[in-house]
């Protein structure tokens, strides 16, 4: 086998001058860079989630290469807030008094509760004590917000009456967190926002949502389930809710906390806010994809990650047919090229048991690994994340902009039409 090996490996001066070169190219690149996402998860938290709307990248290219108005008010020429930049628009969005943004919804969390008072103890349901990927485990986002938790209910069955007998002297806040990466299904029940907050005005305590994804939009309405938006939490009178802006939402990171004026200020003026304040591009980009949700059937057009959500299949088989024909025509050697439709996922703890329909193209390359396939596509200029399953390499229509068939198409061809590439595959 090594001998095989050896009589594959090309030493002659152009193949070496050729790999000098690549080796080269190589360090003059960035380290992070743009990639064509084939994997078919449209929340791919390793790759950095949402794509942001041409209008956000618009407004940080602006913002980002200039100075700006961040906290100055151009009104009264007075020091202002970067906050008030997006807050009235999550207002008017969310029905909120007022509204606040950090780092990403970890730190939401992590700073609403540690704005209640410390060592005060939090009433939340056994089945809600979620782990969430990249190592948000609440338990423990908890412990280090200085609050103390009280478990109440099981797994799968929590009653109000539950939270009701945990109530004591030291409850601070009683907390519904959103499964937003699993089910439970069967014999199950969980206490509703608006149960949960008709049980806090009674005992006069604070009512806290981690909602996790933060939709605006009705899924339902474009044939999908319905998943609770962010305005409902708001009307069911949670006193404070936080979610992130780069799942659903299709923005750029950013952990977006919306509720009662009283609540929102006392975490305003929590030492902490500072140290988990977001940048001015942050703050650009979250507006700008803010202002695309006044228009709904705009943000449906214009957000990345909600078109993608709500393309018809039929519009990704056609689509999965032209490339496939294409590939059929300019790949040179013995390619299996054929179209599957297995389902993709939404991905980044989002909508777990939502499958949509999908179209993939499969490749496979006699003679050739299908995993050094996907190699060669992530390598590739721009890089190609592709899924492998049975000896075939998946490239899924879902979670790639149709704007970028062509240049997927372009990349593919070049990389397969490669001097190795052919040598190893086509010709042996
Ligand atoms: C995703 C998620 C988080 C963590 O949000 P990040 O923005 O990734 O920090 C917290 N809670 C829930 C319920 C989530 O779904």
């Amino acid at each position: 086998a090594a001998e095989k090996e050896l009589e594959l490996l090309n030493v002659s001066s152009p193949a070496l001058a050729e790999e000098a070169l690549e080796k080269i190219r190589g360090k003059m690149e960035y380290n992070l860079r743009p990639v064509l996402n084939a994997t078919g998860v449209l929340l791919h938290t390793n790759l950095g989630r949402a794509p942001l709307a041409a209008a956000a990248v618009e407004a940080v290219k602006g913002v980002g290469a200039s100075f700006s108005n961040l906290e100055i008010s151009l009104h009264s020429g007075k020091r202002s807030s970067r906050y008030e930049h997006v807050e009235e628009l999550l207002c008017r969005l969310t029905g909120a008094e007022a509204a606040l943004v950090v780092n990403n919804n970890a730190a939401a969390v992590f700073l609403a509760l540690n704005s209640f008072e410390a060592g005060k103890e939090v009433i939340v349901s056994r089945g809600e004590l979620v782990e969430i990927g990249g190592s948000f485990r609440l338990p423990e986002v908890m412990a280090s917000s200085g609050a103390s938790l009280v478990e109440v209910g099981t797994t799968n069955k929590t009653y109000t009456g539950d939270y009701k007998k945990a109530i004591g002297e030291k409850t601070a806040l009683l907390l519904k967190v959103h499964t937003s990466n699993f089910k439970v299904l069967g014999f199950a029940s969980a206490v509703s926002a608006s149960a949960l907050v008709r049980l806090g005005r009674e005992y006069g305590l604070p009512v806290m949502e981690d909602v996790g994804s933060g939709v605006l939009v009705d899924l339902s309405r474009y044939g999908l389930p319905y998943e609770p938006r962010v305005q409902d939490s708001v009307a069911a009178g949670v006193d404070v809710i936080t979610f992130s802006g780069d799942k659903l939402l299709g923005g750029p990171q950013a952990g977006l906390i919306i509720g009662r004026k009283k609540y929102i200020d006392r975490i305003k003026s929590n030492q902490l806010t500072r140290a988990l304040r977001v940048d001015k591009l942050t703050v650009t980009a979250l507006e700008a994809t803010l202002r695309l949700y006044l228009d709904e059937k705009k943000a449906l057009r214009e957000i990345p990650v909600l078109r993608m959500l709500t393309v018809p299949g039929e519009v990704l088989q056609r689509r999965a047919e032209a490339l496939a024909a294409e590939l059929r025509k300019k790949l040179v050697g013995e390619w299996e090229i054929d179209i599957l439709h297995e389902k993709s996922r939404v991905g980044g703890g989002s909508l777990p048991l939502v499958s949509l329909s999908s179209s993939q193209i499969s490749l496979g390359l006699k003679g050739v690994n299908a995993g050094e396939l996907a190699q060669r596509l992530r390598k590739a200029k721009p890089p190609v994340i592709a899924r492998v399953k049975r000896q075939r390499v998946l490239l899924d229509l879902r979670s790639l902009k149709e704007e970028d068939d062509r240049e997927l198409l372009e990349t593919i061809v070049r990389t397969f039409s490669s001097s190795g590439m052919r040598k190893n595959g086509g010709g042996s």
